[in-house]
């Protein structure tokens, strides 16, 4: 599998071998570590945004991310208890997608849950997110599931290395909530879809207990979270160059699709 990757400032192609990739223009070295490059040059420690901010602790939250103990009890927690099951979360999302044998992208894959399940149907998947610990982990998760077809990088979903209108399907699950701009977050995701390739996504909307202010206040202003309502995600889709808004609410969690105009 070649790698796609271009400068995340000017879009150029980069040149390289194993350790490093380069930008032609800018001069910027991009390093790549255990295989994994980084498109991420300022320290998030020091972001202005909470979530950024929170980096080391979503490092080390890796190591338990998919065990029982973490995802599902957090999904449960949100969605309620009358919800589809992990497993078959990652499989409607799957389904979504709908792009056999095409080129796929998760944007902030974490560990790889959904990832992996795409890259059993797509010929190539990257995988991009902004923790390295989430990174290496979904490498080896990858690797022991003897998933060959799937890249990873950090890099932020506001600014992703790759050129425009490269993929067939992307993927974005438990994560649009936590970006510090969603409009900018979904214009950039679109700006590198293919023309009718579909986007399907896993968030939170203000229903069962976030629906009270006090709640979805509390989690915007002290943790740098965005709980939607329906109107206001249709609405940035329809700004950011996306058609076909169709969606599913479990609980407070929502399901959608939206198909790149
Ligand atoms: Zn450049």
């Amino acid at each position: 599998m070649e790698n796609s990757y271009v400068c995340p400032t000017c879009r150029m192609p980069l040149t390289g071998n194993s350790v490093t990739l380069v930008c032609p223009r800018c001069r910027i070295n991009y390093p790549i570590n255990n295989g994994i490059p980084d498109f991420i040059l300022e320290d998030l420690a020091e972001s202005e945004h909470q979530v950024l901010r929170s980096i080391s602790f979503i490092d080390k939250l890796a190591k338990i991310y998919e065990s029982p103990m973490w995802y599902p009890v957090v999904y449960h927690i949100y969605g309620g208890l009358f919800i589809p099951s992990v497993k078959e979360e990652v499989e409607m999302i799957t389904e979504m997608v709908d792009a056999e044998n095409g080129l796929g992208l998760d944007v902030a894959c974490g560990t790889g849950l959904f990832t992996r399940s795409i890259a059993r149907k797509m010929r190539n998947v990257y995988g991009i997110d902004i923790s390295r610990g989430m990174l290496e982990k979904a490498a080896k998760y990858a690797e022991k599931e003897e998933l060959h077809n799937i890249r990873l990088a950090c890099a932020l979903a506001d600014k992703l290395p790759f050129q425009d209108e490269l993929f067939d399907g992307v993927v974005c699950c438990g994560a649009l909530h936590l970006f510090p701009n969603t409009k900018q977050a979904l214009a950039e995701i679109g700006r590198v879809m293919k023309r009718n390739a579909i986007l399907a996504v896993m968030t939170f909307v203000k229903r069962r207990f976030l629906k009270f202010r006090m709640i979805h206040e509390h989690l915007r202003k002290d943790h740098g979270v965005h709980v939607f309502e329906v109107d206001e995600l249709n609405s940035y889709l329809a700004q950011t160059g996306f058609k076909n808004f169709t969606y599913n609410i479990y609980g407070s969690m929502i399901l959608f699709q939206a198909e790149r105009s």
